[in-house]
């Protein structure tokens, strides 16, 4: 069922909460919103929910492995996870919690599964079992390694039903979406903001007492509108190659991730009808772009991932590697510099009364989105009680 598209009435003029975009953060906060019986609008300039990076990841529900301790990564990550497979169960969302092998090819990397296990149990991540060579062989005859850690509840969603249901929620409780309106302008009032919206070529103002800016890429430049020390946005894109033919994996295999990279290697997902796809990897563009390369630079990245699969997986056959789509990471953190966590900050952190906005919402951003909407609520009720 497609959603309903809302044009805006000068009965809309004014809301009690207007949430900035439609991706699965937006959604998820419209949805908290609405179960606590709050009137909300959410305003999207696509014609459609999460058509920007809500639609280009991995679709992978994390287990909050590598987070630092106590960031905001770690504990929504781990929080949003068994939120997600309940909501999933509940709502019959299409979801498989496949399992995760972090597989080790060298002693090295095996000193490094340590680390990875000692981190996971500090984020309350308590399920992970270490394999030997013989129990990934058991599992996983394709895969090349010295040992292995395997992670239970690691899995996979499908996006798509996860916001259409989120859509659900917020529409039963007689709140809408917006599509094809793009805020242009935001300005602060006695009680909240105006804020000026472009529908479709015409120009309207909604006042709000609170606004929620969750615009994904674009949410720097929207802070921008109304705060001076905005952090700088890193577009980080990341490719997808499909890999044709019948599975050559049951689990989800990642390789030990390299020191001081800002992804977490190339490795294998799986997709709901258990297409192997292998990526994503981390190029740090100017602007958005998810134009996927040809020719010589399509070769040469093909050429550079084989070698990084084959540690692992050494009968890939490069012939059956198809590029497929491309997703951007909006990061806080620029080349060679340390990863940042998510910023969710509320008028203590940037002092503006009745405003909330997310920064840098990158992976595992899908996976947390429950748990971010649930926590926005409670720095809104915190802020009105
Ligand atoms: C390559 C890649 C792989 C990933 N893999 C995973 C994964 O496996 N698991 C996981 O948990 N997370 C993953 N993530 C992270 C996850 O996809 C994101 O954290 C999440 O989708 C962010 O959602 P969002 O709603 O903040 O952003 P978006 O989905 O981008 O939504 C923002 C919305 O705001 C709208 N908007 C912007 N500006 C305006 C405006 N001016 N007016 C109106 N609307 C506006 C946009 O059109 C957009 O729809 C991955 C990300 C990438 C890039």
């Amino acid at each position: 069922m497609p959603p309903s598209s809302h044009n805006i009435t000068s009965s809309d003029l004014f809301t009690d909460y207007l949430v900035i975009g439609a991706g699965v953060i937006g959604l998820s906060i419209a949805k908290h919103l609405s179960d606590a019986g709050k009137e909300c609008l959410v305003i999207e300039k696509q014609g459609l929910f999460g058509e920007e990076t809500s639609s280009r990841n991995s679709e992978v529900i994390h287990a909050g492995i590598y987070y630092p301790q106590g960031s905001f990564k770690a504990r929504l990550c781990v929080t949003g996870k068994h939120q997600l497979y309940n909501y999933c169960q509940q709502r019959a969302i299409e979801h498989k919690p496949l399992g995760k092998l972090i597989v080790a090819t060298c002693s090295e990397e095996e000193e490094q599964l340590s680390l990875i296990e000692s981190k996971a149990q500090a984020n309350g991540v308590l399920d992970l079992e270490r394999l030997s060579q013989a129990q990934v062989n058991a599992l996983e005859p394709n895969v090349k390694s010295t040992s292995a850690l395997l992670s239970p509840s690691t899995g996979i969603i499908d996006a798509h039903q996860y916001m259409l249901s989120l859509v659900g929620d917020i529409e039963d409780a007689s709140n809408a979406i917006v599509y094809k309106a793009e805020v242009t302008g935001i300005e602060p009032t006695a009680n909240g903001w105006t804020v000026s919206i472009n529908n479709q070529g015409e120009q309207l103002t909604v006042q709000c007492r609170w606004l929620i800016n969750a615009a994904g890429l674009h949410a720097n430049a929207l802070a921008e509108l109304y705060m001076t020390d905005v952090p700088p946005i890193h577009y980080c894109r990341g490719l997808y190659f499909s890999y044709s033919g019948t599975p050559v994996f049951q689990h989800l295999i990642y390789p030990v991730p390299e020191k001081n990279t800002v992804g977490l290697g190339i490795h294998a997902t799986l997709d709901m009808a258990g297409q192997v796809k292998f990526g994503p990897d981390t190029q740090y563009l100017d602007s958005i772009d998810y134009q996927m390369p040809v020719d010589k630079a399509l070769a040469e990245i093909k050429a550079k991932w084989a070698q990084a699969i084959k540690r692992y997986f050494p009968t890939l056959d490069e012939q059956k590697l198809q590029p497929s789509y491309a997703g951007i990471r909006p990061k806080l953190s620029g080349p060679n510099e340390a990863a940042q966590d998510f910023r969710i900050e509320g008028p203590n952190e940037h002092g503006l009364s009745n405003l909330i906005h997310l920064l840098g919402i990158e992976s595992p951003g899908l996976t947390s989105s429950l748990a971010i909407g649930e926590y926005v609520l409670q720095l809104i009720d915190q802020y009105e009680s």
